[in-house]
C-alpha cells in the first residue's frame, strides 16, 4: 500500500469517526437519529456500521481535516471535498446526508455513500464518493469486511442491490450478505466473490429495474459457474421494505430461505409482462426458455422444465422436444 493510499484511509476513518460522532452525540444529529430510529436502525445496528451524519455546513469537514493536517490535494483526491470553481478553496461533497461508511476487505473506510433525510426530486436520494486511488466502484462490495467469516461458514453469498438491504437482512441474521454500490455486477466482483464461495443467492428489488438486474447477475454468475438461485420479493418490494413489513424471521424463511433454482428464476422472468391468450407471447416464451435451457441444462434439467413448458402453454412435450432439437 503507497503512502499515498495510506493518507486517503486515515482521512476517511477520520471522517467516519466524526460523521458518527455527531450523528449519536450532537443535537444537529437528532434528526437524523429520528429518521433511522423510525427506518428501524438500532443503537446496535449503528455503530456496527459506523453510520453518521454529515451537517449540513459548506466548509466543515474540509476545514477539519486541513486542521488535522491534510493537504488540499489530499482533500481533493479523497473526494470528501471538492475544489471552487470561482474562488480558492474547497467545499465538502457531503452536506445534510446520513453517512454510510464503505469497508475495504480489512475493514477501513475506503469511501462513502450519503442518503438525504427526505428524498425530494431535485437531489439524488444517494451521493457516492467519486473513484480514488482506494476507491473503484466496479471492485467494491459493500459488507465484505463483515459477511467474509459467514460467508465461509454457509459456502454461500447472498447478494443484494442495495447497502440498506444488507443491513436489513442483519436483523434476520443473515450474515453473508454483500451488495454493489449501485453498479451493475462487474467480471471484478464475480472474481472476489469466487475467493469466499460457489453458490449465490440473488435477491434484488422486486420492481422492474430489479428484475431486470437479477437476470443480468443470474446469467453473468451462471456463465463463471456459480450455482446461482434467486430468491423473489413480492410486489415492488425490496428486501428492507420486506424486513419492515413482515419481520425477519419471515424475511429469512420465506424469502432467503424459498429461493428458485436459475432456470425456474428465468422462466418466471420469461413470463412476465407475457399473456399467453396471444400467440406471439407464447411462441416466444417457449423460445426464450428452450434457448436458456440449450445453453446449459442437464438432461434432467431438460426434462423438468420442457414438462413444466407444455403444462403451461397447454402444447405436447414432443413438439417442445422437436423444436428444442433444432435449436441444441
Ligand atoms: P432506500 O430504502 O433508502 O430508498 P434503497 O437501497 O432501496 O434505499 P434503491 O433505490 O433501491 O435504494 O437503490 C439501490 C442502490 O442503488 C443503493 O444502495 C445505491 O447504492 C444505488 N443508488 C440508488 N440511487 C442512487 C443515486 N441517485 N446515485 C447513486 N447510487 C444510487
Ligand atoms: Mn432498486
Ligand atoms: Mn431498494
Ligand atoms: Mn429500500
Amino acid at each position: 500500500q503507497s503512502k499515498e493510499d495510506q493518507q486517503l484511509i486515515l482521512m476517511h476513518e477520520f471522517a467516519a469517526d466524526m460523521y458518527h460522532h455527531i450523528l449519536l452525540n450532537t443535537e444537529e444529529g437528532q434528526a437524523a437519529l429520528d429518521y433511522l430510529e423510525n427506518r428501524g436502525f438500532t443503537r446496535e445496528i449503528i455503530e456496527k456500521n459506523r453510520i453518521g451524519w454529515s451537517l449540513p455546513e459548506w466548509n466543515y469537514m474540509a476545514s477539519s481535516l486541513k486542521r488535522k493536517g491534510f493537504t488540499e490535494e489530499e482533500l481533493e483526491t479523497s473526494g470528501l471535498a471538492i475544489a471552487r470553481e470561482q474562488s480558492s478553496g474547497y467545499f465538502d461533497r457531503f452536506r445534510g446526508r446520513i453517512m454510510f461508511p464503505i469497508m475495504n476487505e480489512t475493514g477501513k473506510v475506503i469511501a462513502f455513500s450519503g442518503r438525504v433525510l427526505e428524498h425530494t426530486k431535485q437531489e439524488a436520494k444517494y451521493m457516492n464518493s467519486p473513484e480514488s486511488p482506494i476507491f473503484q466502484k466496479s471492485q467494491v462490495l459493500y459488507n465484505v469486511h463483515h459477511a467474509r467469516s459467514a460467508i465461509r461458514k454457509n459456502r454461500k453469498i447472498i447478494l443484494f442491490e442495495g447497502f440498506m438491504d444488507v443491513i436489513a437482512a442483519g436483523k434476520a441474521g443473515v450474515d453473508n450478505a454483500l451488495a454493489t454500490m449501485g453498479t451493475s455486477l462487474t467480471a471484478q466482483h464475480i472474481r472476489q466473490m469466487k475467493r469466499f464461495a460457489q453458490e449465490v443467492i440473488i435477491c434484488f428489488d422486486g420492481d422492474d429495474a430489479g428484475w431486470e438486474a437479477a437476470k443480468r447477475a443470474a446469467i453473468s454468475l451462471n456463465e463463471e459457474n456459480f450455482k446461482v438461485e434467486v430468491a423473489v420479493l413480492p410486489g415492488k418490494m425490496d428486501p428492507d421494505d420486506y424486513v419492515r413489513d413482515n419481520g425477519a424471521e419471515a424475511f429469512k424463511d420465506q424469502i432467503i430461505g424459498k429461493p428458485h433454482a436459475f432456470i425456474a428464476f428465468a422462466m418466471m422472468h420469461a413470463r412476465r409482462h407475457k399473456n399467453f391468450q396471444y400467440e406471439n407471447d407464447l411462441l416466444q416464451y417457449i423460445q426464450e426458455v428452450l434457448q436458456l435451457l440449450a445453453g446449459r441444462s442437464s438432461p434432467l434439467e431438460r426434462d423438468l422444465y420442457i414438462k413444466q413448458l407444455s403444462v403451461e402453454t397447454g402444447l405436447s412435450q414432443e413438439a417442445i422436444l422437436q423444436h428444442y432439437r433444432k435449436l441444441e
